[in-house]
């Protein structure tokens, strides 16, 4: 299929303020396997499965595309495997739209310990070290100018990812839209080598375009896979604009010139601090394409969701509403809560009493407790339908919020009730 087959079009945007900027907008995707209205949460489905959760339950909460991970199908199943099964949305019985991350974050993450996690852990004189290894972690990844070696976390065999493998296993995988293979850098490394590392995530998204050129034309009876390039850079305003002019010139082999060629779509990912999230989202919509979508790795808060999207995110994705709602923990408009809680032993009541996904629509927060005190499976599978859907919805209203121009009083009814009132409470969030 052509590369027509995938576009981007934008239908509102969200109108100024004296005190926002304008980069939030809603819009389009259209891919091979349907479309996604923007902006959206993408639920994650790390090894071909959203955890807990059927395909036809993430399609009855409103999920509108699933997000696997190249890392983890490369070790199992194996990418040839989903590849001979059709793709990875035949392999997993979800027919609508997937993305496949490169694996550079799973990859990376295993060499340092990520985000917070080091700059928490580390004694003050092992800070801004660029070597730095949260204590207790044996560094699993190497990376030089070429690739990451990295050791499973399987069974401690040892692998080479380079811009190519990823490519090739990101074209094995089949999903609509994959990531150029980029360099994770955290919080805690230098600027130079920040510096460093900026150059050479921009040579990997070179040699990503570049196979993914050539695989596309290998592979030309497949449906056409979007390649959306990710752009690093930390903290840094220079480093991040940068980085988006950068892969915003680039071009391959393939591009015919009609659409101006280049990467169909920017993933915003690396080292964020929750305070800075929506400084640095600005920064990349100011400096992005207008006509390519913007991704945003790793967010689900109601805060940073909603900070993403008015500075211009259209789609994200995050492990945490099925992880959290794995150790008891669901989202309510009124905060996290967590049904383990003695209290909850004779609330009869849904979790929600204005949620409209099939957990609330069916079962009280007392049965919910029971079956996390009884280690029940299906405990995981109610709660992370909840959680799905809490987000999934959160999204879709902010998404009208956007069209009909009362972002902002959402964004405030929202944010206000569901953090004033958990502080009122004093309630307690985990995970
Ligand atoms: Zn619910």
């Amino acid at each position: 299929m052509p590369r027509s087959d995938f576009s981007f079009h934008v239908t509102a945007r969200l109108t100024e303020t004296t005190t926002s900027p304008a980069a939030g907008r809603a819009g389009v995707i259209d891919t091979p396997h349907g479309p996604i209205r923007t902006p959206a949460f993408i639920p994650v489905g790390t090894q071909a499965a959203v955890k807990a959760v059927l395909p036809e339950a993430v399609a009855e909460l409103g999920g509108q595309a699933v997000l696997a991970n190249a890392y983890h199908l490369y070790l199992q199943p194996g990418a040839d495997i989903v590849d001979e099964a059709g793709g990875l949305g035949r392999f997993m019985n979800w027919p609508g739209p997937t993305f496949t991350d490169s694996g550079g974050f799973q990859v990376m993450s295993l060499g340092s310990g990520f985000k917070k996690v080091i700059s928490m852990d580390l004694p003050a004189e092992r800070q801004g070290a660029d070597d730095a290894v949260a204590p207790g972690k044996e560094r699993l990844a190497d990376v030089d100018e070429d690739g990451v070696w990295f050791r499973s976390h399987l069974n401690g065999d040892r692998h080479r990812f380079t811009p190519e493998v990823s490519m090739g296993i990101q074209h094995q995988l089949g999903a609509d839209i994959t990531f150029a293979f980029d360099e994770l850098t955290t919080l805690m490394n230098s600027r130079g080598y920040q510096e460093e590392s900026l150059e050479r995530t921009r040579r990997w998204a070179q040699r990503c375009l570049d196979e993914h050129a050539r695989l596309t034309t290998q592979r030309s009876g497949k449906p056409y896979q979007a390649l959306f390039g990710v752009i690093q850079g930390a903290q840094y305003e220079d480093l991040r604009r940068k980085a988006c002019r950068d892969l915003a010139a680039m071009t391959s082999g393939m591009d015919d010139g009609e659409d101006g060629g280049g990467f169909d779509g920017y993933g915003i990912g690396g080292a964020l601090e929750k305070e800075n999230l929506g400084t640095i989202v600005g920064w990349c919509a100011d400096e992005l394409p207008e006509d390519r979508p913007r991704h945003l790795l790793g967010i689900s808060e109601p805060d940073d969701v909603f900070t993403a999207i008015e500075n211009g995110a259209d789609t994200f994705d995050c492990v945490s509403p099925t992880r959290v709602a794995r150790t008891s923990a669901v989202y309510t408009r009124d905060g996290r809560i967590n049904l383990a809680g003695a209290r909850y032993k004779r609330q009869f009541t849904p979790i929600d009493e204005t949620c409209d996904c099939y957990t609330c629509a069916h079962y009280t927060v007392a049965y919910l407790r029971h079956l996390f005190k009884a280690k029940e499976m299906n405990a995981a599978t109610l709660a992370s339908i909840h959680n799905e859907r809490f987000v999934v919805r959160m999204v879709d209203d902010a998404r009208r919020a956007l069209e009909d121009g009362t972002f902002f009083d959402l964004k405030a009814d929202v944010l206000g009730r569901y953090y004033g009132r958990t502080a009122a409470r004093g309630t307690t969030t985990v995970g």
